[in-house]
């Protein structure tokens, strides 16, 4: 028996990578790693139907408890691996007492919330969502409040903002930016999300910089760059995420913005990543990217596991994405950012259209508002 394949991060990429293992026929064992208290679970519903309270925790879970019975996974759930090293083979995973040797590795450590960097940021008012854990104190807080902030109008923002309205709160979203979801869209696309979250009585205010907060009785003021106040008696941070890429950074693998692989996921020798914590070549669109998406979790983890047996293919998967607010369902098909003609079908007076993205004449991306079969027919045409 050969050393264990040992999987770090316990998450959406992490199992997927451990069931392709198996699939393909790797026999000797597997380890995976998790700093959780859960096996790995679905993060999507976090901001959706989780927090609405429509999903109970065990609806999350990837894989039942017989799953890593039948197919001999060894999961560790509340363990944090804290050291690799690379020429020894071998790392140090807290309450282990001697090191672990491992035959491959494979980083799945995803990201985190970035955090927001003003005075007055340790007001226990304010939250990130990132695990079951942060959504279980956030359910216990927003239970009371009346007017929760949202610091951040990206697609988490967004969806706890819609949730957040759906529970008849009086909700305030802050966008530093001029529009809304500026990493993921077009000016077009973002205006209708302003105009959807308007329409549900959510103030959305843009060009909105947080400079402070100021906690005053039950109530934190929010201060802006321009010195006015919003008052929130809770506040949800999410301005981004972070790679998890510590831990490959003290072991010396390159990291940048994420722990850089190649095309076959591979960060060095018997070292590979997979997920939300890579950044990777995607020959499809020349450059290399970092994704955040279950898409790219799942599709990349499948081909680092390929590659780790030594069968794998370059990866050059087409991105995809999904986000819910109301009773809209957003859904992005490649990555428009750098087109320069957009077409719009539809009419986003109708709640229903697509825009398709153009480079050079080419077709990059499609987002499909409503619109699922534009989403399937965009993704075929770009695959
Ligand atoms: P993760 O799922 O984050 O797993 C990484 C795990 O590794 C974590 O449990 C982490 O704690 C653990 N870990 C880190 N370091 C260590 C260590 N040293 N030792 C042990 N364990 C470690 N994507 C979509 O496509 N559509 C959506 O609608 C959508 N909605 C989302 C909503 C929310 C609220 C969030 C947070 C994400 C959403 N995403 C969505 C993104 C998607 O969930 C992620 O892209 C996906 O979970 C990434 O999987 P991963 O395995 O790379 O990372």
């Amino acid at each position: 028996m050969t050393e264990p394949i040992v999987i770090v991060g316990a998450g959406q990429a992490g199992i997927r990578a451990a069931e392709t293992l198996r699939k393909m026929g790797w026999e000797d064992p597997i380890i995976m790693y998790g700093d959780e208290a859960w096996p790995p679970y679905q993060r999507p519903p976090l901001s959706k139907k989780f927090l609405a309270g429509e999903l109970e925790e065990e609806q999350l879970l990837l894989q039942g408890e017989a799953f890593y019975e039948r197919n001999a996974i060894e999961f560790i759930p509340g363990s944090r691996v804290l050291e690799i090293d690379p020429a020894a083979h071998q790392l140090d995973v807290s309450g282990r007492d001697s090191p672990l040797k491992y035959s491959k590795l494979l980083l799945t450590t995803g990201c985190r919330p970035r955090a927001l960097a003003v005075p007055g940021a340790d007001d226990t008012r304010l939250e990130t969502l990132r695990t079951i854990t942060d959504v279980n104190r956030i359910r216990g807080k927003i239970e009371h409040c009346s007017r929760p902030a949202i610091i951040g109008g990206g697609y988490i923002g967004l969806e706890v903002a819609a949730v957040l309205q759906g529970m008849g709160k009086q909700v305030t979203v802050l966008e530093a930016q001029d529009r809304l979801l500026g990493r993921v869209t077009s000016p077009e696309v973002a205006e209708f999300f302003r105009k959807l979250h308007g329409g549900h009585g959510v103030d959305i205010r843009l060009n909105a910089s947080v400079i402070r907060l100021e906690t005053r009785g039950k109530e934190t003021m929010i201060v802006l760059d321009d010195e006015s106040e919003v008052a929130a008696d809770f506040m949800l941070v999410a301005i981004g995420a972070i790679a998890n890429d510590e831990l490959a950074r003290q072991a010396g693998l390159h990291c940048y913005d994420g722990i850089m692989v190649d095309e076959l996921c591979k960060a060095a020798p018997d070292i590979y990543a997979a997920g939300d914590c890579t950044r990777f070549p995607l020959p499809r669109y020349g450059r290399s990217v970092r994704l955040e998406s279950v898409q790219n979790a799942n599709d990349q983890a499948r081909a680092a596991a390929q590659s780790m047996l030594g069968e794998g293919d370059p990866y050059n998967a087409l991105p995809w994405f999904w986000s819910d607010q109301y009773d809209v369902k957003f859904q992005i098909a490649g990555l428009s950012d750098g087109y320069d003609a957009l077409e719009m079908d539809g009419d986003p007076e109708t709640g229903s259209f697509s825009v398709s993205y153009y480079r050079d004449g080419k077709l990059i991306a499609v987002d499909a508002i409503n619109a699922a079969r534009a989403h399937m027919m965009a993704r075929r045409t770009l695959a």
